[in-house]
């Protein structure tokens, strides 16, 4: 797939810029998406165990599939697994992700279409930031917004950083790349690691959450301009947890406007 690089209008002349998360604010990857492709792919090496929903849940806190492979090894087995062995599970597990994404399997989350969409039209800066793989992404924009793909001028992806999230480096690799101040941007996230990252990188951040974060107390997202419980879109509201309300019960672009900027 060839991923667009130029972007809608020169960054300096956009209103803002809308940073991204994947996994969890794109859409609900993680359960019903990482989960299933790691299972699958424990399967294929003959191993006798599946991961529940709520060890995976556990499992979130260790950012990095193989890093959660190695943790889950290691508790398993009693020594430290073969990077090797890892690897190849992990490559397993990535086939099988990017296959279950192109069957069209996961679902962009309720708003995520329109408010792209929108700041595309707005003339608003886009990047994609997040730690997951390139090729996890790729299979997620190609299957759900191929029509969209030139909306993000900026892709940060696991292979641009050494580290990742809740470092902030993913972030402050975007804030570098973009011609725009860091406080016209606003990071959308759905975790606390993710949170963690674009705050230490100084960014105004919104909280969606997701599946798995709705059960995290709030006040671990005390950091964020705003947590709502998704974008929401007409039809399918969501509602403001902490943080300002909206004249609608939904995101919009005057809502980011106001949060990052007061210029609503
Ligand atoms: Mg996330």
């Amino acid at each position: 797939m060839v991923i667009a690089l130029t972007p809608p209008v020169p960054p300096q002349d956009s209103p803002g810029a809308l940073l991204w998360d994947v996994d969890g604010t794109l859409a609900e990857t993680e359960r019903d998406g990482h989960r299933l492709a790691f299972n699958r792919a424990l399967a294929e090496a003959g191993l006798d165990w599946q991961w529940s929903v709520e060890q995976y849940r556990q499992l979130l806190s260790i950012a990095g599939g193989r890093e959660r492979l190695g943790h889950d090894l290691l508790q398993r087995e009693g020594v430290r697994p073969d990077p090797d062995r890892v690897e190849r599970l992990q490559a397993s597990k990535q086939r099988h992700y990017a296959a279950l994404v192109a069957q069209g399997e996961i679902r962009l989350r309720p708003g995520v279409r329109r408010l792209i969409e929108a700041a595309q039209q707005a003339g608003w800066c886009q990047a994609i930031v997040t730690t997951s793989g390139r090729g996890a992404v790729e299979a997620l924009v190609r299957s759900q917004l191929a029509d969209l793909s030139t909306a993000f001028s900026l892709w940060i992806c696991g292979e641009d950083v050494q580290r990742k999230k809740p470092d902030p480096q993913a972030y402050q690799r975007a804030i570098a790349s973009l011609s725009l101040p860091a406080e016209r941007m606003v990071a959308i996230e759905d975790s606390i690691p993710g949170l963690k990252a674009a705050r230490a990188a100084g960014l105004t951040t919104l909280v969606t959450l997701s599946t798995f974060s709705a059960s995290d107390p709030l006040e671990h997202f005390s950091s964020a301009s705003a947590v709502w419980d998704g974008l929401g879109e007409p039809g399918q509201t969501a509602k403001a947890l902490q943080g300002p309300t909206s004249r609608n019960d939904w995101i919009d672009l005057d809502y980011l406007a106001n949060l990052c900027c007061g210029n609503a």
